[in-house]
């Protein structure tokens, strides 16, 4: 038996009895292969620790009967695997085997150390296409989340049409996909200022636009939007002003955790925006004239609908009463008779401004018909209705309305005072009745007066 520490041979067997020995020279050459065998059965590590075989045969009965312990001291300290039959060629004998490889003798080898390198270059292509897939991955993801932000953006600032809307839509959203502390938005508005929509930090904004656009102080139309957006994260101001002429935006962003594709996305959806403010505007200038009568400037007929309901619910809510004044110009025939149509017109367009002029902030000034005009007073009751007619009535009385090359003409006017008692289930025809037949009374009673019902 030679020693097993002195063998020289390549492979080395440990342990096998003739008939397998038989066996493994059918495919491995005799002078390539030494036999030993070892003291104890499971002494495996004295013989695989052989310096110089780089492959080490042990019969797979034998390593069957080793420890688990041994198994796995084994298996960590060297390269070991069950033959499988094409590593020694087409034969049944080595699935009899286990083999063990030296690790030291490993690293020596060069043409193991090759499939190694090859087995590691590999791993690195599968670890660096896994890692490639990981960020095609988050690329979708980020694409599909932009693409919903969008869609949603899209759908929730196209249907509104009040520009105030709209904005709180939009922003609403931004809020919610991106981390922003607070936005505004100029848009051109009046004699060629600006209007200026904020979230919060309304007077940081002020400021800060006032400087930026070099504006003078105080100069802005402010519009608060009911919404708030705060975050925690540090945030810096960007310009996200679109294309849109006089169209600007400022926004206050976490830029941090922005990618360069997020500001595309934002600026995509600001473009948008603007472009359906601009809508907006247009829409509200259409659908005030569609209130407001173009002859003296004051709501029309539609404006009276919409806002006696308006009212009606609103006193209805607070229990408070209001007064409706309907006012006739007396013998106004015979002014357009003597001083002809345009002259008419101009005591039309005077008597609206002084009934403004008189009336308070929240009153309702109407045209309701040719000449006859219609005041909503709004928590007044038809004492204080009749109180603010005479006052009003005397006033148009003493007024010297301006017909042509300064020459001038007095009128007067009879009214008739309604009031609305949210006890009493009054329908807005009834409101109306009632002050057109006050209105009546006066007529009857001989004109320029003031009646009540
Ligand atoms: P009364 O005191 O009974 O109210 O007499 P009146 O002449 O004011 O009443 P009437 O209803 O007979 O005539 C109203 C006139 O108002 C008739 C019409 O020519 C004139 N009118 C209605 N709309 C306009 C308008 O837009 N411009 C002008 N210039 N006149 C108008
Ligand atoms: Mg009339
Ligand atoms: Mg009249």
């Amino acid at each position: 038996m030679k020693n097993t520490m002195e063998s020289q041979g390549k492979v080395i067997g440990v342990d096998f009895n003739d008939e397998e020995k038989n066996k493994i020279f059918n495919i491995i050459d005799r002078s390539e292969i030494t036999f030993v065998e070892s003291k104890r059965e499971d002494s495996f590590e004295d013989v695989v620790g052989n310096k110089d075989a780089y492959v080490i045969l042990i019969p797979w009965r034998h390593w069957v009967r080793l420890s688990n312990n041994m198994k796995d001291k084994s298996l960590k300290n060297f390269y070991i695997k069950k033959i499988e039959n094409s590593f020694f060629g087409d034969s049944d004998i080595l699935t009899e085997c286990v083999v063990a490889i030296s690790s030291k003798l490993l690293k020596e080898d060069e043409e193991l150390k090759g499939i190694i390198d090859e087995a590691k270059g590999i791993y690195n292509f599968i670890s660096n296409l896994k890692k490639e897939i990981a960020l095609y991955k988050e690329l979708y993801f980020r694409k599909a989340t932009q693409l919903d932000f969008l869609d949603d953006f899209f759908k929730t600032v196209t249907l509104p049409r009040s520009v105030k809307k709209i904005l709180e839509n939009g922003f609403l959203r931004i809020r919610d996909y991106f981390a922003v502390n607070s936005l505004c938005i100029l848009i051109p508005g009046e004699n060629n200022g600006y209007k200026f929509y904020v979230t919060n930090n309304k007077n940081f904004w002020i400021n800060y636009v006032e400087k930026k656009l070099k504006l003078k102080k105080n100069s802005l139309d402010v519009v608060t939007l009911g919404i708030e957006v705060q975050t925690d994260k540090d945030c810096e101001i960007v310009d996200v002003s679109p294309s849109l002429e006089n169209f600007k935006v400022f926004i206050s962003i976490d830029t941090d955790h922005m990618g360069y594709d997020d500001f595309a996305v934002l600026e995509m959806a600001i473009d948008h925006l603007c472009l359906l403010i601009q809508r907006g505007v247009e829409y509200e200038k259409l659908s005030s004239f569609a209130y407001i009568d173009f002859l003296t400037g004051v709501g029309n007929r539609h404006y009276f609908d919409m806002v006696i309901k308006q009212e009606i619910k609103r006193h209805e809510r607070l229990g408070s009463k209001f007064s409706v004044v309907m006012i006739d110009i007396d013998h106004f025939k015979d002014i357009n008779d003597r001083f002809g149509h345009v002259a008419g017109d101009m005591v039309l367009n005077q008597l609206a401004s002084i009934i403004k002029d008189n009336a308070r902030e929240i009153d309702h000034v109407i045209r309701y018909g040719g000449e006859e005009f219609l005041l909503i007073l709004p928590h007044t009751n038809k004492e204080n209705g009749r109180i603010f007619a005479e006052r009003l009535r005397k006033t148009i009385e003493n007024h010297k309305f301006v017909i042509d090359n300064g020459k001038t003409i007095k009128i007067t006017v009879s009214m008739g005072v309604s009031e609305f008692d949210p006890k009493g289930k009054y329908p807005i025809e009834d409101i109306l009745k009632s002050a057109d037949s006050a209105l009546y009374n006066s007529k009857e009673m001989g004109r320029n007066r003031v009646s009540v019902v």
